[in-house]
């Protein structure tokens, strides 16, 4: 039997949908329900005139309704668009479920979220996330065919790919910057060495980077230090490290008021979702001081990529591709922002939301 979350109590009214701060025209909101196995999951359905709506599920122990319903719609726009700028004919859309992972995930849940899933008959395709390992989505996949991210289904683990887009977007970054691509000699920062930042510190060492870097897990550190030459720091101070590039692959809000004024190198470009605490006011703060930010949903599209375009034994040709391609669309993204004299962020979103304008239902 899993264990309940503990709940808080909400008045019936404070639950708005429609007039939902981050509301912000969703398409589809669904509430399910499955008695037998307590599932409570909310799956929000932003926009689909790309394509069905692709975003993974979050399991997550929240406090109340009102607090799963703000991240199912915040997390749903956010991949509306990041597929649009990731050239995916896919819309954005994103699952919670409300339970503890780690004491209230049961195989009856997941078994009923892949029912959930399978009712909206392809709106909504949903895969891993925060929560959800691949192990889970293959129960989910059980049910509904609409479903990713497991080994039957493609790839499997998205993080090589997010590390490789990572990197190839790091280095047009640096291009950007610096007039050169070349990483021979360059200091990069790396904040968490988790299933992203390890990989992506590979691939620096591998192409002459020097490496320092932070991580609250002390055995990860030490196989960057032993494998890669790495430099170990506390991570209260990773931000601070005099560099050439911070690249955070941590956890989100790691740029806000504290930190962005201590920052020590001119580039930021890593992996972590949501980086800007506050998306606009944090963009042209950096921008105002010249550090050049490559906007996370664009640099770490490389794993949802892996997810859309994988074929069970196709290989990975088509989606290294794409992910390769995150150098273009960044390129793209620092010429346009220099010449309009805008912070990359607002750019991001101008493309991702033209391509939307776009597209015909
Ligand atoms: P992960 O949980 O495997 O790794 C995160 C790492 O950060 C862990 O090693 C953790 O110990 C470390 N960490 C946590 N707090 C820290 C702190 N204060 N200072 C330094 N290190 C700290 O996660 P991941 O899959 O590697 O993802 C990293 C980031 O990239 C997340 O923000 C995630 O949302 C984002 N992202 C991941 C993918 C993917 O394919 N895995 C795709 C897109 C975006």
């Amino acid at each position: 039997m899993n264990a309940p979350v503990a709940r808080e109590k909400l008045a019936v009214s404070e639950l708005s949908v429609f007039d939902h701060p981050e509301f912000k025209n969703h398409e589809q909101v669904i509430f399910g329900h499955d008695a037998a196995s307590g599932l409570r999951t909310i799956i929000a359905v932003h926009d689909t005139r790309l394509g069905p709506a692709l975003g993974g599920c979050r399991m997550w122990a929240y406090k109340n309704d009102a607090q799963a319903l703000t991240d199912a719609l915040r997390l749903s726009r956010g991949m509306t668009y990041k597929n649009s700028l990731a050239g995916l004919d896919l819309g954005g859309g994103k699952a919670v479920i409300i339970a503890d992972p780690r004491t209230g995930k049961t195989d009856a849940m997941l078994a009923a979220f892949g029912r959930q899933v399978d009712r909206l008959a392809g709106t909504y395709i949903t895969a891993e996330d925060v929560g959800i390992s691949s192990k889970d989505m293959e129960i989910v996949a059980g049910e509904t065919r609409y479903a990713r991210g497991t080994k039957a289904t493609g790839l499997g683990d998205p993080s090589p790919y997010t590390a490789l887009g990572v990197f190839i977007g790091l280095k047009a970054a640096v291009a950007h910057y610096f007039g050169s691509d070349d990483l021979t000699g360059r200091i990069v920062a790396i904040q968490g060495l988790g299933h992203v930042g390890m990989y992506l510190a590979e691939d620096l060492h591998n192409a002459g980077a020097r490496l320092v870097v932070a991580d609250i897990h002390t055995p990860s550190v030490e196989r960057a230090v032993s494998e890669f030459g790495a430099r170990s720091v506390d991570p209260k101070t990773i931000h601070t490290v005099e560099a050439d590039v911070f690249a955070p692959c941590a956890l989100g809000a790691g740029l806000n008021d504290g930190t962005i004024p201590e920052l020590g190198a001119p580039v930021v470009a890593g992996a972590a979702n949501n980086q800007l605490a506050e998306e606009r006011r944090h963009g042209e703060e950096l921008k105002k001081r010249g550090i050049l930010y490559a906007p996370d949903y664009a640099i770490n599209a490389g794993g949802v990529i892996s997810i859309a375009l994988a074929q069970p034994g196709t290989g990975d040709a088509k989606v290294r591709d794409k992910v390769v391609a995150i150098g273009q669309t960044l390129t793209h993204i620092f010429e346009r922002a220099a010449a309009l004299d805008l912070p990359t962020q607002t750019v991001a979103d101008q493309i991702a939301e033209e391509r939307l304008a776009l597209a015909t239902r």
